[in-house]
């Protein structure tokens, strides 16, 4: 990507896309390898930062390329101190928002890999402005690297520890740019991330969920499901007409099949529209004999949707009713509500503003 300075950005770019980018400067090799780690790994945001790097080289260097990171442009805290948002600005103006959650396992983020979202899900806030466009390798990984970066300047040894690929936009459809990210978070001179801390959800992009059961990457695969049956998904989630439910359970099988994991169905539960005693039983006969689980997620209500969360009884009634079915069930812990924090509510208001 060139800057408006033209200037290439660097940030995003694998080891030996790096040393490809030096070799008009005729460093060493291993200069490579040290840039790599000053910019994922400890907080470099310019060459001047780079102190074992020669006086010299950091001034040359400077005035070629660039490291492009977003700006925080705005933040929220939750009163409970476990969850904050970021809204993260782009050289160009576009804006994203990421996740970070502090739970009791570690730190986990949410990222985003679209600005916006095309796929017109109901339920979502991320979807009501459109898509902008797609973030690219950098982008994406820019929003893990400036959580990591806080959470190493809060000590006690903080940096994110696992990775959801679950904020705006529909990961599968900016396919090459979001593996680009999961390789790169793998690396050992990025976050040196196990692939099994990293959690890809899609709507259900038929065609990329085989692909990325090809990959041979063991990271894990949530497929958002919201209704037990074609009518309903299709009102939900219009992408279920190009991709009907039963393809995309077709699909999701197969992933468990070749990866041996897991996936997660996750399933949005909205009061008087998909949280009844029919809709229960039509999901555990949907969930038998699959590699599966059931992550219910009580609605974060989204004003411009009137869609409403259910009450705490029934929520309990439908997580009851999977367990005595043998359905591996749990039900997503609220964190943030106070924040905002169904996604692209921040990023509405920041557009509106
Ligand atoms: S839920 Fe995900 S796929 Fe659906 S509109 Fe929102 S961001 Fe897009």
């Amino acid at each position: 990507m060139e800057t408006l300075l033209n200037r290439k950005d660097i940030f995003g770019l694998t080891l030996a896309e790096l040393q490809e980018a030096l070799t008009p400067f005729h460093v060493p090799r291993y200069r490579a390898k040290q840039i790599a780690e000053w910019m994922y790994k400890r907080g470099a945001v310019s060459f001047a930062d780079m102190t074992n790097l020669p006086k010299q080289l950091r001034e040359e260097l400077g005035a070629a390329l660039v490291i492009g990171r977003p700006k925080t442009k705005d933040r929220l805290d939750s009163v409970d101190g476990h969850t904050t948002k970021f809204l993260l600005e782009f050289a160009d103006g576009t804006a994203v928002e990421s996740v970070l959650m502090r739970q009791p396992y570690g730190n986990s983020i949410c990222v985003s890999t679209q600005a916006g979202c095309s796929m017109g899900c109901a339920f979502c806030a991320s979807t009501l402005h459109g898509m902008a466009r797609n973030l690219t390798t950098g982008e994406i990984l820019a929003q893990a690297i400036t959580i990591n970066d806080m959470l190493r300047a809060e000590g006690q040894g903080g940096k994110v520890d696992t990775v959801v690929i679950m904020g705006s936009g529909e990961p599968l459809m900016n396919y090459d740019h979001v593996l680009g990210f999961i390789r790169l978070l793998h690396e050992d001179y990025v976050l040196g991330m196990g692939y099994r801390n990293i959690t890809l959800s899609t709507s259900g992009i038929v065609p990329q969920m085989y692909q990325l059961a090809d990959e041979g990457l063991p990271i894990s695969l949530s497929v958002s499901l919201h209704a037990p049956h074609q009518e309903l998904r299709t009102e939900l989630m219009p992408i279920s007409r190009k991709y009907p439910m039963e393809e995309v359970i077709k699909a999701a099988r197969h992933y468990a099949d070749v990866t041996k994991r897991r996936v997660t169905y996750e399933y949005i539960l909205i009061d008087h529209v998909n949280d009844g005693e029919e809709q229960a039983r039509e999901l555990v006969s949907l969930m038998r004999g699959q590699l599966a689980s059931v992550n219910l997620i009580p609605i974060n209500p989204v004003a411009e949707r009137h869609l409403l969360r259910p009450s705490a009884a029934r929520i309990d009634w439908f997580e009851h009713y999977l367990t005595t079915h043998h359905v591996n069930v749990t039900v997503r812990r609220e964190m943030g509500t106070d924040i905002q924090a169904a996604c692209g509510q921040l990023r509405n208001q920041h557009l509106q503003d």
